[in-house]
């Protein structure tokens, strides 16, 4: 038995792991059916301005199980990854918000709203990424420079010349960029001037203790003046308190995102 072989061995035939296989598997065959059977659902998160003024909103997508409830995105994103589904799902993603913002652009209240989607590197590396963008558009009538895209930093490290040709395309035909989740990847300071890049969100870890005594505050200053120099806009993620706020605005950030002005709520509800 497993248990004999000693403690730190991994063997296939323990019990723990073999449940934990079946739950992937089982969790797999129902997410291949979650967008025929109409189950995913997409939430938004505000983020605004120093005046509290919502600005845009983040997409976010979560999973309608019939039986497990709401699923995160952190439960099934990596899975639709590994499984060749994430370019259906992410497509999906792409299209509804395209829709949204188009209908916002009908309602004077959000007519100057952006939208923000998160993209996967399977999405980015995949060869009709850019078409499939610019005909969601299109067919849409959603205006490009209200779309905002959120990479992450551990996508641009490979690739990066097709990554830029990819990225530039898109951004002359007026959609944005942002690196998201900031400060917790291997950034070096030279790709980032190369990049195309709108925007920098600084990641919620360093938010957390901004107002506090320790170095979170210098950090996020510190990235909050990179954005300045490189002439993008810095966002602050996981904002959950007045305090976080205050702080933020006196270290010279614009926009803000976090608990403290919204959770994140079915686009549906809006
Ligand atoms: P992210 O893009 O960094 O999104 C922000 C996450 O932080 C969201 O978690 C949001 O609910 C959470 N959050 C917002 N404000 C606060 C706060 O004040 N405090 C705390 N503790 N958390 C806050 P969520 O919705 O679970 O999404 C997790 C990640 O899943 C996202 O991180 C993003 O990387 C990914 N994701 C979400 N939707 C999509 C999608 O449509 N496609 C892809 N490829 N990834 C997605
Ligand atoms: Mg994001
Ligand atoms: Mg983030
Ligand atoms: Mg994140």
């Amino acid at each position: 038995r497993a248990k004999a072989q000693g403690r730190n061995r991994l063997s296939v035939f323990d019990p723990g792991l073999e449940s934990a296989i079946l739950a992937q598997a089982s969790l797999l065959q129902d997410l291949r059916q979650a967008l025929p059977r109409r189950e995913l659902v997409l939430h938004a998160q505000p983020i605004v301005d120093e005046t509290g003024a919502v600005r845009s909103q983040e997409i976010l997508l979560r999973w309608a199980h019939p039986t497990r409830g709401l699923v995160s995105p952190g439960e099934f994103i990596a899975l639709a990854e590994q499984h060749g589904l994430i370019l259906d799902i992410g497509n999906w993603v792409l299209r509804r918000t395209c829709a949204w913002l188009a209908a916002c652009g009908r309602d004077p209240a959000r007519s100057a709203w952006t939208a923000a989607i998160n993209v996967s590197v399977r999405q980015l590396r995949d060869p009709g990424f850019v078409d499939a963008v610019l005909r969601a558009l299109a067919e849409t009538g959603a205006p490009a420079h209200r779309l905002r895209l959120e990479l992450t930093e551990s996508m641009l490290l490979t690739e990066v010349d097709e990554t830029i040709a990819k990225m530039s395309r898109l951004r002359e035909a007026g959609v944005r960029f942002a690196l998201d989740d900031f400060g917790t990847g291997y950034s070096s300071l030279s790709y980032l001037r190369r990049l195309p890049l709108d925007e920098l969100k600084i990641d919620r870890s360093f938010i957390a203790d901004v107002a506090g005594e320790g170095n979170d505050g210098v950090i996020a200053r510190t990235i909050i003046s990179l954005a300045n120099s490189l002439g993008l806009s810095a966002v602050a993620e996981g904002v959950e308190t007045a305090e976080q706020f205050e702080a933020l605005k006196a270290l010279g950030c614009h926009a803000f995102q976090g608990y403290h002005f919204g959770r994140p709520l079915p686009l549906a509800d809006l």
